[in-house]
Parts: C-alpha cells; sequence; structure tokens
C-alpha cells in the first residue's frame, strides 16, 4: 500500500495511506539519499509504500523519487543535514508593508532559497488592511509589481477582513504548501483562519514547540477542508539559510540571471567587470536597485573575509 508521510516525530512517522487510514510506520531498510548524508531517511512529504505485518506493526519499505526537498543541518558541528520536508508544492512567504515592515533583502533571500530548493514561492502581503494612505498602498503596489514582474505569484491578503483569502485557498487547494515569515506578520492568523478545526493559538505555527525537544526532528502537515496540506515546521524559521556558491547566486534572481547571459565573461559576478549585462540593466533601470542590494547582500556573505577574526 502507498500513502503520504504526514508526521516525522524522529522515532516513527504517520502514513496518510491512499485508502484514507492514518497508519503508525516504523522504519525497515537503509534509504539513503545519494550525495547527501541525512539523519533521517524519510521526511513529512513523503510518497512512501508500507506494509503492515501480521502482528499489526506497520514498516515504510520504500520511498518514490523526490521532486524537491528542503533541508537545514543537523547542527553547527555535523555535516550531516535533516530533511526538514520532501515534494513541497508552494513556499508561501508572508510580508507586510507595515506592523511590523519586512525588508526587502528578506524577501529576496527568502525567493532565492525556494529558487535553489526548487520549491515555487508566492508572495504573500498580509495586512493591506492597514494600508489606509495613499503612499502605503503605493508602496504595496511597487512591491507586487516588482515582484510580479519578475515572475513571481503575489497576493495581497488581510487575514483580519478575509480580502484576498479565497485566492489564497485556491492556490493551496490540493497542494502541499509551508508558510514561512517573521514573526509578528500574521501566520498564525492565516494558519488557524485556514485551519479552523486546529488550536494553534496565537504564536506562530512554528514557534510552538521552540523550547522543546525533538526541535530539529519533529515535523507535521495538517489537512486543509479543501484538500492540501500545511506543513509545520517546529523551532524551524522558514527555510533555513543555504551556503550559496558564490557563481551561482545570480541563478536565483531570474531576472538577473536572464540578462547575465549577455556579460562579456562566464565568471562575471555583476560586480565591476568590463562588459557586464547585469551593471548595464541596472543603469538602465531593467534591474531593480532593491533586488540587486540583496544579490549583492549573498554574494557578501560568501565572502571568506566577513568572518576572519582579527587577534
Ligand atoms: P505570527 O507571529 O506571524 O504568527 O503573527 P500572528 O498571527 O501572531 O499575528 C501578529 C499580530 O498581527 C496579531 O495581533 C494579529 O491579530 C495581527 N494580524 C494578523 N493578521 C492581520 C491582518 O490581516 N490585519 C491586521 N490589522 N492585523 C493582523
Ligand atoms: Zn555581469
Amino acid at each position: 500500500m502507498d500513502g503520504l508521510v504526514i508526521k516525522n516525530t524522529g522515532s516513527w512517522y504517520v502514513v496518510h495511506a491512499d485508502n484514507g487510514e492514518d497508519v503508525n510506520c516504523k522504519i525497515k531498510g537503509n534509504f539513503r539519499l545519494k550525495g547527501i548524508r541525512t539523519t533521517n531517511p524519510v521526511a513529512v512529504g513523503d510518497r512512501v509504500t508500507i506494509s503492515v505485518n501480521p502482528d499489526g506493526n506497520a514498516f515504510i519499505t520504500a520511498i518514490q523519487p523526490r521532486k524537491n526537498y528542503i533541508i537545514r543541518r543537523a547542527s553547527n558541528l555535523s555535516k550531516e543535514s535533516h530533511i526538514i520536508a520532501a515534494n513541497l508544492d508552494c513556499a508561501f512567504l508572508v510580508v507586510t508593508l507595515a506592523h511590523p515592515v519586512t525588508s526587502t533583502t528578506f524577501i529576496d533571500r527568502f525567493l532565492a532559497t525556494a529558487e535553489a530548493y526548487r520549491v515555487p514561492a508566492v508572495l504573500l502581503i498580509n495586512k493591506v488592511d492597514l494600508l489606509t494612505d495613499d503612499e502605503d498602498k503605493e508602496y504595496c503596489e511597487a512591491v507586487a509589481s516588482l515582484y510580479r514582474t519578475i515572475g513571481y505569484d503575489v497576493l495581497e491578503i488581510s487575514a483580519l477582513t478575509g480580502e484576498g483569502m479565497t485566492e489564497l485557498r485556491e492556490r493551496l487547494k490540493d497542494k502541499i504548501s509551508l508558510f514561512s515569515g517573521n514573526s509578528g506578520v500574521g501566520k498564525s492568523t492565516i494558519i488557524n483562519a485556514l485551519l479552523p478545526d486546529l488550536d494553534l493559538r496565537t504564536g506562530s505555527i512554528s514557534d510552538m514547540h521552540d523550547t522543546g525537544m525533538h526541535t530539529t526532528t519533529f515535523s507535521e502537515m495538517f489537512p486543509l477542508p479543501e484538500g492540501g496540506w500545511i506543513i509545520d515546521t517546529p523551532g524551524i524559521k522558514g527555510f533555513g539559510t543555504i551556503d550559496f556558491d558564490k557563481h551561482e547566486i545570480a541563478h536565483f534572481f531570474p531576472e538577473i540571471f536572464k540578462i547575465s547571459a549577455d556579460c562579456k565573461y562566464g565568471n562575471c559576478t555583476h560586480t565591476h567587470e568590463p562588459g557586464c549585462a547585469v551593471l548595464k540593466a541596472l543603469d538602465d533601470h531593467y534591474i531593480s536597485q532593491s533586488r540587486y542590494a540583496s544579490y549583492l547582500s549573498i554574494l557578501d556573505d560568501t565572502n571568506p573575509d566577513k568572518y576572519r577574526k582579527p587577534f
């Protein structure tokens, strides 16, 4: 029998079998991902095959290939990674342009990370009910239009008034989705509205086990009434971070990557090189200053001197 892994406690799994039953399973056999060392072979979102023994014990016996997965390092010292979730259809970044203001650097880092993971990202601008004066509204339109032009889906919503929530529900239907965002932007409020039967209390869906044990291994998906699942990754702020390779960063800024094909040098970092098409596009306002600043800030992280401490 096949099914979907919907809960990982670190020692056992809950598999939502295709017959609708939820089955507690252990792992049988030795699953390893090629090229990466992981602490957990199976993650929420995995499609698996299970077999139930005559004594009632159930085992995961096979994992189907993943279309994507998000990981984080098991610990600072370890080379092993922990798979947080697999087969994500969508990562929603909840942002607010007032109370609090989410920075474009934060947005761009999230989007670049999503690109690197090959997870489609959607920008959810929440609390639009607070944007009452013209200046705030114009800023919101500018942000929405910037990201739409690049090709991202952007929804303007208010969890408080319900504006945009129908469109959000449409995006979520029959999909596996993850919500991310700084604290205070309204993640819990949104998720409580989407999952009315679940008592998640206020305080972020991802924060509730912050101080508890098993924060690195526990994750769970909750079923949406309309079909589909929302991933909860306790204690993990969104995606975590990726160690980008200097020459790869532009790949994860779609509009910069497209233009970089015209740079004179193949290994152009788009910072100072002659014949750089990206710098020209920046001058000509085809690439936004804020996006380019975010690109530079990620590039700066890869500078080894940054972490060299003075004696
Ligand atoms: P989280 O930390 O991201 O989970 O944010 P919460 O869901 O706890 O929300 C933080 C605060 O923002 C709470 O006081 C919510 O009532 C409020 N809030 C959430 N969504 C909206 C919204 O759409 N409009 C307004 N005005 N307030 C909201
Ligand atoms: Zn260049």
